[in-house]
């Protein structure tokens, strides 16, 4: 713990943490000394870990990155810090992140972009380390914390992992609780860890998973061993290439990663299968409906008088107005009046209803490819390796929005999805491959992403 703060404290630059809390990082790690010496340590005992800023965390300051939120201090633990404290966990600090998990370059937290350690070779640019969970990933990859809890609504864990060689899992939804953890797009919404390796995901994810009387969404089944994947024979696996992904003018280098990583599944003893999921060029308009629709209808809880900011006002919808005007960014007014458009009276069943079918296609594409004994789907992380700050998205949102064209698709079907550090590109920077499993099905994909890790 010791050495992580002060790691912490030299990395600052990097802005990962928007709040440090050394001493209870201390006194947690003392407790874990004591449950060691006397024999009866949990699984996580000591270890020090970042928490997102979407996470509640009692008595410690939590604003999801957003200045509506910036005084906000909760009176209730979120449920997966609660276990991940139960087993033993250090909480160094909360994790820089786009603003409610909005964005794909950590760039619209109102606490300033965070930076990617890792840089281009010869170039002094910073880069974004990706997003949502840019601060998560940033502080796995600079060593200021063992492990992350990160968010992924539609990539905002595997996208800054892949960004930054680091693991990150987005669980099956339904495997890891909601409750306590700012709501995003609640059914894509799934949390997970960031990781320096693939075992260290499955070690925490085992501690974050499980059935929460207080989410009904989470599912009351058994939480496995996911360690005892690590380094299971992936021989006989059936593996999909999915042809839609590959895209018209998609880089080389991706390119080859990805057949790399076929060819060192195949190597283990693997089968590759070419597979097709005809809707997926649906997935990521139809996700920039659903996520903003859901967020509006979950943003307006943020009114001034419930949490957090409060501007004056002659009337009560004054104060509404300028408390929001105020308190949110750009990128979530945007999401906001999107997500208000496509649910209105006249808009509805053009838009929303439409991006729901388009959904449970996507969704049956995944299954008829299940159906036919594919096993998990092989597929890369993103569609390029990270970029600089301020490169990306200014004049133009969708170009930001493209980020995500590999990682939607699992949010929108629901399943699990890991991003794994494979390979490089020509300026030395990490990229990621990505395995989709089957519903409930994280253990397989651990035991492939060993393999290519
Ligand atoms: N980049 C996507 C968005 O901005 C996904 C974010 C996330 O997974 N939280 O909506």
């Amino acid at each position: 713990t010791d050495a992580h703060l002060s790691a912490m404290e030299a990395a600052r630059v990097l802005n990962a943490f928007v709040m440090e809390t050394p001493d209870q990082a201390r006194a947690m790690a003392r407790e874990a000394d004591a449950e060691i010496a006397k024999g009866d340590a949990g699984p996580l005992a000591g270890i020090p870990l970042g928490i997102k800023d979407l996470f509640a965390t009692k008595g410690v300051r939590t604003t999801a990155c957003s200045k509506i939120l910036g005084n906000f201090v909760p009176t209730y633990e979120s449920t997966i810090t609660s276990q991940l404290w139960r087993d033993g966990a250090v909480m160094l600090g909360k994790l820089n992140n786009d603003e409610f998990a909005m964005g794909s370059s950590n760039e619209t937290s109102c606490f300033g972009p965070v930076g990617n350690p890792w840089r281009r070779d010869g170039s002094n640019t910073t880069l974004v380390p990706g997003g949502s969970s840019g601060g998560s990933a940033s502080a796995v990859a600079a060593l200021l914390c063992m492990g992350a809890t990160a968010t992924d609504t539609g990539g905002s864990i595997r996208q800054p992992a892949a960004f930054t060689a680091t693991v990150g899992i987005k669980p099956t939804y339904g495997r890891c609780s909601r409750w306590g953890v700012v709501a995003f797009a609640s059914s894509l919404d799934q949390a997970g860890p960031i990781a320096r390796s693939v075992r260290d995901a499955a070690i925490l994810l085992r501690s974050m998973a499980g059935h929460d009387p207080k989410d009904t969404t989470s599912v009351d089944i058994a939480v496995p061993d996911y360690e005892a994947s690590i380094g299971k024979s992936v021989k006989g696996m059936k593996i999909g290439i999915p042809k839609e992904y590959r895209l018209d003018g998609m880089p080389a280098e991706i390119e080859k990663l990805w057949s790399e990583g076929a060819a060192w599944l195949r190597s283990a003893g693997a089968e590759l299968v070419e597979v097709s999921l005809p809707h997926t060029k649906y997935a990521l308009p139809a996700y920039y409906i659903v996520a903003p629709a859901e967020a509006s209808s979950n943003l307006a809880r943020y009114d001034g008088v419930r949490y957090g900011l409060r501007e004056q006002g002659r009337n009560i919808i004054e104060m509404y107005e300028n408390t929001r005007a105020e308190g949110f960014g750009a990128e979530v007014k945007r999401r906001v009046m999107i997500g208000t458009y496509v649910l209105s009276a006249g808009y509805y069943d053009a838009y929303y209803l439409r991006a729901q079918k388009v959904r449970t296609l996507i969704k049956k594409d995944f299954e008829d490819c299940f159906a036919k004994g594919v096993d998990a789907i092989l597929t890369p992380a993103t569609p390029s390796a990270a970029f600089g700050i301020g490169e990306k998205g200014g004049a133009d949102p969708v170009e930001m929005y493209l980020n995500d064209i590999f990682t939607v698709t699992v949010n929108m079907a629901g399943l699990p999805g890991i991003a794994v550090p494979a390979g490089k590109d020509a300026q030395g920077l990490p990229l990621g491959l990505q395995l989709i499993g089957r519903p409930f099905d994280e253990g397989t994909l651990f035991s492939l992403g060993e393999v290519i890790e």
